[in-house]
């Protein structure tokens, strides 16, 4: 028997894995997990080289599993200028301007975390023109579906007079044919991460394709720093797995090179982006990355496509009109017939689909087609998911479960959740369709779901026991049904209910003897905290494939 390079004892150890549940001490051997049991049981198999950690009772989980990122985005926006907890227009002027003064360099001053509503008025280039006008700056929604650009930005992308677009993505124009500075959708807002010098990382969100011509030594140093900071910061927050939610094969490309030069520090699952100018033939690119890349820390395997965009700019896809906007209910972005052929390819093909679908026609035209899907190829272990589902009709609710679908959910998404302030979401969405609306107990009961949590960082924090925290105390919108899952349930939905969903259930995900060396000791007993204090618990140490990835203090 090998023996360990690691015990924890003293520990309130939740192992997700029903066979046994609980336990108080576990040892490490390399890269796995070699026993759990008392600590008097693991003690005795220790060795003189064997370190061991008292973990006092704090709390051992699985590595935190984070079911849906963007780790492109997010590695990159770390360097960005960050306006939560900003209050008013001269708060936001100040924090730019001395933003700009420290980063002289910039050819964009980009800001995260702005919101629809943070002005009392749609924004325009003009009021970032007032904050600062001789360089480009602009600053991003929270949800990442929306840009607002000034007057230099847009002239040094050509954006001035607007630009062709795909369905769905719009440089907007006013009365008499100039940029308002408002851009819809990646597509539009394309042009100023290329201008941040961020395209070549983004580009499979943006567009699904490679790099037109082979990046040098040089870039891929660059994009592999983004990666590896933000692979830094997920470990910080307790997470080992990410499922990065766009991608392409250079980003595989890099992760494999990080993992030949020891700085790939997580498991990461990268997708084909499926978008909707491609033909069916460009799966074949799927199905090659899912041949070449398929180890214990790089895997593809899974085609991300979007339905359709988001509430607060009405680019959601509704069933019914848009209450404060009569006539409008916005479109998907592919057609459903279109989409079931699509669906049945790529079920066919053995890989596993996950669509973004937010408003309730979105999520129904996917569910149409994974089950025409499996009306064609029969069925098979696809766990096929699908993204969000913030409104979602109630016929559609028990389809989930007979379909074995993954409801991939973000319980920080909710408006009053965490960042997301109520308001324009709620008044979009309709106070009559409010309690079908951020389901989560009842997708998982009546809809018979599997659930898998995620942050969508950096949509928002990708703080894990922040989104516990939402996950477990928000609050019913007036009139609805409580959805939160209960504690336990919370927490395996962000370790092995996502495990499950990413098809890496058998790496990680559970603490059993033989699995990956993945966990998670908090700072302290996350089972007798009171939950308002669960965001400060704090993340002790994070080790994934038996390394030491993050120790407080240390
Ligand atoms: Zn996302």
């Amino acid at each position: 028997m090998p023996t360990p390079d690691l015990i924890l004892t003293n520990a309130r150890i939740l192992t997700m894995d029903d066979a046994r549940p609980t336990a108080e001490a576990l040892a490490l051997s390399g890269e796995t997990i070699l026993a759990l049991g008392t600590t008097a049981e693991i003690l005795a198999l220790a060795t003189p080289s064997t370190r061991v950690i008292d973990a006092g009772g704090r709390t051992v989980l699985p590595g935190f599993f984070e079911g849906h990122v963007h780790l492109g985005l997010g590695g990159a926006e770390l360097a960005h200028l960050h306006l939560d907890h900003l209050h008013g227009i001269e708060e936001i002027t100040a924090a730019f301007r001395a933003f700009a003064a420290t980063h002289p360099d910039r050819p964009l001053l980009m800001a995260q975390g702005a919101d629809y509503g943070m002005l009392g008025h749609p924004i325009s280039r003009h009021d970032l023109d007032a904050i600062i006008a001789d360089r480009p700056i602009a600053m991003m929604s929270h949800d990442h579906h929306t840009v607002w650009a000034n007057t230099a930005a847009l002239q040094a992308t050509g954006l001035m007079h607007g630009a062709p677009m795909p369905h769905g993505h719009e440089v907007v124009l006013d009365a008499d044919g100039l940029a308002t500075g408002e851009l819809r959708e990646f597509e539009a807002f394309g042009p100023l991460i290329t201008l941040g010098g961020e395209a070549r990382i983004n580009l499979g969100i943006a567009t699904g394709e490679e790099p037109a011509t082979p990046p040098t030594a040089e870039e891929r140093a660059a994009d592999k720093a983004m990666i590896l900071a933000g692979m830094q910061h997920c470990a910080k927050h307790g997470v080992t797995s990410l499922v990065n939610m766009d991608g392409n094969r250079y980003t595989l490309e890099l992760l494999a090179e990080m993992q030949a030069e020891g700085t790939l520090l997580l498991r990461v699952k990268v997708p084909f982006h499926f978008k909707p100018h491609m033909d069916l033939t460009a799966l074949e690119r799927a199905s090659a990355m899912m041949r070449d890349f398929d180890s214990a820390w790089i895997s593809s395997g899974f085609v991300k496509m979007f339905m359709d965009g988001v509430v607060d700019s009405r680019t959601a896809y509704m069933i019914n009109d848009y209450v404060d906007q009569p006539g409008h209910r916005s479109f998907p972005l592919f057609a459903p017939e279109t989409f079931k052929e699509i669906a049945t390819e790529i079920d066919r093909r053995g890989l596993q689909i996950a669509v973004h679908a937010i408003g309730d026609g979105a999520v129904r035209t996917t569910i149409d087609g994974i089950e025409a899907a499996r009306a064609a190829n029969g069925a098979r272990d696809a766990r096929h998911r699908i993204e969000h589902i913030e409104l979602i009709d109630r016929a559609d609710i028990p389809r989930l479960g007979a379909l074995g679908i993954t409801a991939s959910l973000q319980p920080p998404h909710p408006p009053g959740a965490m960042e997301f302030p109520l308001e324009p979401t709620l008044t979009r969405i309709g106070k009559a369709r409010w309690p079908d609306a951020y389901l989560w107990k009842t997708l998982a009961t009546e809809g018979g779901a599997h659930i898998a949590y995620s942050s969508d960082w950096p949509v928002t924090d990708v703080s894990v026991l922040r989104g516990i925290h939402a996950g477990v105390t928000r609050k019913p919108f007036e009139g609805c049904a409580d959805e939160c899952l209960s504690l336990m349930e919370t927490l395996r939905a962000y370790t092995a209910g996502g495990a499950w969903a990413a098809h890496r259930d058998h790496v990680t995900g559970t603490l059993k003897p033989g699995m990956a060396a993945d966990l998670v000791m908090l700072g302290g007993d996350i089972e007798t905290c009171a939950p308002a204090a669960i965001p400060d618990l704090g993340i002790a140490l994070t080790i994934c494939g038996g390394r030491i990835l993050w120790q407080a203090g240390a």
